[in-house]
């Protein structure tokens, strides 16, 4: 059997018309960027989230960008983000020219660790990144008690979370400004890139929404330096079908998850984990093994693609090497980095491949540990 990371191909030929008849519309109308489709997709979306404003951009990089910019982040600020993310999240951070600054994860979350934060915060920080990492919120009452009491700002990197609720509210409602990707392979995602900032700040929206558009309020009215990242009439006519399956594809994540669970618990390996209080969406399942990439190599053997979320954590990349952190400045994401393995997850996966995968996990564990 074959089971791969994730199939978008499953996905599309289940909706298939309806897909190709929103994509045939956009391009008979030449509706080609930011317009009426990516308007219908930015109010869709708002409704979804629970948010008051949201504004569609090109991609979740962008997003977090112009969020930052639109708080007023910039050189001499330092912004705290999550060791353990994709780069994206730091990156943004270095671009609008103020410093990342690592605070290491929590163990059985892998979202940022709300007791490291305190002890990383200076007179030059201004904001809080939580990423709510492989579709699980972070816990979210510390963070924004922790930014109340020093006065930051705070931005929610939804980028692998859409739909997932903490104590009952969605992802993205929390904070100042909360930003979204919807890259293909994101739980909703897009068929290129494109992404979104949603916010209840109606000003702050308003000045994304500037950032994003050249700086124009109105054609050939340029008020601020801006840029150029707008959101495809076709990528949002895509966002607007698929999202009226979301909800029932988180189930179908759910449902793989728990026959994971069930099928694994025997195993004695770390499985995800979530609070009580948070609904996982499993952007990602990832697991924790030893000797995993002897493990990985057993099941691609096996017909089965697995993923690294991520094989360094940030403060460890080369792109940081002049900063000199050692294992020690992060011990939990830097343990964890060689461990860390993503199984398939996808709502089209089938039990029998769930089984499959499961099955030859408990053989290449059993293998790989005797070897
Ligand atoms: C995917 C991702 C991004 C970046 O999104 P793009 O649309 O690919 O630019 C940012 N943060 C996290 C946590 C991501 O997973």
């Amino acid at each position: 059997m074959r089971v791969p990371f994730v199939d978008l191909k499953a996905q599309y030929s289940t909706h298939k018309s309806e897909l190709d008849a929103a994509i045939l519309k956009v391009v008979s109308e030449t509706a080609f960027v930011s317009g009426k489709y990516a308007a219908e997709f930015e109010l869709e979306f708002a409704k979804y989230i629970g948010a008051e404003n949201c504004i569609a951009c090109a991609n979740g990089t962008d997003a977090l960008e112009i969020a930052l910019k639109a708080i007023g982040i910039g050189p001499g600020d330092e912004v705290i983000v999550p060791a353990n993310t994709f780069f994206a999240t730091s990156e943004a951070v270095d671009n609008v020219g103020a410093t990342p600054v690592f605070v290491d994860c929590e163990p059985n979350f892998y979202n940022i660790d709300t007791e490291k934060i305190e002890e990383k915060i200076t007179a030059r920080t201004k904001a809080l990144v939580p990423v709510h990492l492989y579709g699980l919120p972070a816990d979210m009452d510390a963070v924004m008690s922790i930014a109340n009491k020093h006065g930051l700002k705070v931005i929610e990197d939804c980028a692998q979370s859409h739909g997932a609720d903490y104590k009952g509210k969605r992802t993205g409602t929390f904070g100042d400004i909360a930003t979204f990707s919807f890259y293909p392979g994101k739980n909703l995602g897009a068929y290129g890139d494109a992404g979104a900032i949603v916010t209840k700040d109606a000003e702050l929206a308003q000045r994304c929404r500037l950032i994003a558009n050249h700086g124009q309020p109105a054609k050939y009215k340029h008020t601020i330096v801006g840029r150029n990242s707008r959101m495809d009439g076709i990528q949002a006519a895509v966002l607007s079908v698929k999202l009226k399956y979301l909800d029932e594809w988180l189930e179908a994540r759910r449902g793989h998850a728990a026959r994971y669970d069930s099928n694994l618990q025997s195993l004695g390996i770390a499985l995800p984990r979530a609070p009580e209080y948070s609904r996982h969406t499993y952007h990602l399942y990832v697991v924790r093994v030893k000797d995993r990439d002897a493990v990985a190599a057993k099941l691609n053997e096996a017909g089965i693609d697995t993923g690294l979320h991520y094989p360094v954590a940030l403060p460890y990349l080369d792109v940081y090497s002049g900063r000199g952190f050692h294992p020690s400045d992060f011990p939990v994401a830097h343990s964890q980095m060689n461990e860390l393995l993503s199984l398939p997850m996808y709502a089209e996966l089938t039990d029998e491949m769930v089984d499959y995968v499961c099955e030859n996990l408990k053989k290449a564990v059993s293998q790989v540990a005797s070897a």
